[in-house]
Formats: structure tokens, sequence, C-alpha cells
């Protein structure tokens, strides 16, 4: 199995490329932005777990916004 990185995909078309650099994968991404306009993914991989985790944090904050779901105003809301 190659040394896959980074998967590139694209919602808008069936563009679909892996890359063993991120940097490629990137400059792929922007190539395919300007060649067809459209906002192509990249999913990466062996970082996986880090970057979820980072994700997971980053989505966590104590912001009133953030936990306006769990008021009872919101749960009566019909
Ligand atoms: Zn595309």
């Amino acid at each position: 199995m190659p040394d896959e990185r980074a998967t590139v995909t694209c919602p808008d078309c069936d563009f679909r490329e892996t890359f063993e650099r991120l940097r490629t994968a990137r400059s792929r991404i922007e190539d395919h932005r300007t060649e067809t306009g459209h906002e192509a993914e990249w999913e990466l991989h062996r970082l996986d777990s880090g970057v979820e985790r980072a994700g997971d944090e980053a989505g966590v904050c104590g912001r009133p916004e953030c936990t306006d779901e769990d008021s009872p105003l919101f749960r009566d809301d019909l």
C-alpha cells in the first residue's frame, strides 16, 4: 500500500486523488479551484486521531451561544 497521507476529493465533481505530501495536496486543491471553481476538500491520514481530538476540543467552548441547546427554552421550542 502506498504511503498516502492525504486524499483530496471534490464534492462538486468526481475528482479524487491521493497524495504523499500535504503540500502537494494543498497545491492540487488550489489548482482545482483555479481550473474549475470547485472547493475540493482533503482528508488527512495517519494524523487522524490527533486532528479529530483537536477538532473536538476546538468545538467545545463555554460561550453562551454554544450552550443554548441545553436551555429549557430551547427544548420547549415547538
Ligand atoms: Zn471539482
